[in-house]
């Protein structure tokens, strides 16, 4: 990976190898304007927040899942993290020591599965089709786990828009893992990165608002909208969970950016996110269209997912090939950059997987970076 980035800033590449959002759509002029507020008010600049985040952007955080998830929460169940990458961890850090047990999807979140490994938990993966989560495997895995005397921890899911697949759970399994859940007695971590990037159709349905037992912890992150560079997310789930999260969080952080907070809150309060997300649409719609055009056309026959969400596409390679060999074969023969997928597995049936990336890619080089794929491959 690390001598992928380095080459990538050599020279010029087509790089469908990022995670974030394209700067060209990312609201930075305003931002600029209200960052000079911002910065202007001492005590935005020279004080801390609570740990557990300003008041006024929980408050706003609270009125955000009330309009888009349709969950009534309140402030003093919100924890304002640095991005939702703090929010997973200091979720491991609360429930997870050496040995104990964390079900993922698989593939899933590759930052997620390293970060909780090093609380020492053993991470144990559910495959993914194009529904999602096959919830009846998390069934099997759990009984069999039971029948072993072996307590799961946390189950994690990104249901829409994954990371890495691109799929999205419907809503008959979502039922499902609730089901599970409470069958079992399990704790659901939700993570929404990428929920705002929905393509088609009505948003689903989140789990937490699904869930009538307090079994769902959500994770949230204003970085695939806003940028991820603001380092803003939040955390928000039952009481008993989320003041245990408030006693660790003070001591690693002081507390999230001032600035970056107040960045949020103003975002927030004068429609600047809602524009955002709408630009971020509908050019990630675009590209995400003309990349599936160019697979179908370009590598006929290998398989690939079709998101409605989210930033990634996932093609499978042919069967037996090195997704790492391919990978930087590719960067250095054709200038083409691509993530390799087997890291976000828990076994080793991702080999051949490689991972491509729609939102940050210029839509004119999407077609030459297909072909560059697919002449490399020899068709
Ligand atoms: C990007 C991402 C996050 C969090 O990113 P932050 O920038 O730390 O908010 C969390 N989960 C998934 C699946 C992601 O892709």
């Amino acid at each position: 990976m690390s001598k992928i980035s380095d080459l990538s800033r050599k020279r010029e590449v087509i790089s469908f190898a990022a995670g974030e959002p394209d700067p060209s759509v990312l609201p930075r002029k305003i931002f600029g304007e209200l960052m000079k507020e911002v910065f202007e008010k001492v005590e935005l600049v020279g004080n801390y927040t609570p740990a557990d985040g300003a008041f006024e952007l929980r408050e706003e955080i609270a009125k955000f899942m009330k309009k888009y998830d349709d969950v009534k929460t309140d402030p003093n169940k919100i924890v304002v993290t640095i991005g939702g990458s703090q929010a997973l961890d200091l979720l491991g850090r609360i429930f997870l020591d050496a040995g104990d047990i964390a079900i993922s999807e698989s593939p899933s979140y590759v930052n997620t599965l390293i970060d909780w490994k090093q609380y020492g938990a053993r991470i144990v993966g559910v495959p993914v089709d194009d529904s999602g989560m096959i919830t009846d495997e998390l069934e099997k895995t759990v009984k069999k786990l039971k029948g072993e005397r072996k307590r799961v921890k946390l189950v994690y899911t990104i249901p829409t828009g994954q990371n890495p697949s691109g799929v999205t759970m419907i809503e008959e399994r979502r039922k499902h893992l609730l089901e599970i859940a409470s069958q079992y007695d399990l704790i659901l971590v939700e993570d929404t990165a990428y929920n705002h990037l929905l393509y088609e159709g009505q948003p689903p349905k989140t789990l937490r608002s699904m869930d009538k037992e307090g079994r769902v912890i959500y994770s949230g992150t204003f970085s695939k909208i806003l940028g991820t560079g603001l380092r803003i997310g939040w955390l928000e789930g039952p009481s008993e969970v989320m003041d245990l999260i408030k006693m660790v969080k003070g001591p690693t952080d002081m507390c999230a950016s001032t600035p970056m907070q107040y960045l949020v809150i103003e975002s927030l309060r004068r429609g600047i996110f809602e524009d955002a997300k709408k630009k971020a649409l509908e050019n990630y719609k675009m590209k995400r269209d003309i990349m599936i055009k160019s697979i179908e056309e370009k590598l006929k026959g290998l398989k690939f997912t079709k998101p409605i969400a989210g930033m990634f596409i996932l093609v499978w390679l042919k069967k037996g090939m090195d997704g790492y060999a391919f990978a930087e074969e590719l960067l250095e023969k054709k200038g083409v950059a691509v993530v390799p997928a087997a890291a976000f597995y828990t076994d080793d049936s991702g080999k051949e997987v490689i991972r491509l990336n729609f939102s940050m890619v210029p839509p004119e080089k999407i077609e030459k970076g297909i072909s560059s794929i697919a002449e490399l491959l020899g068709f």
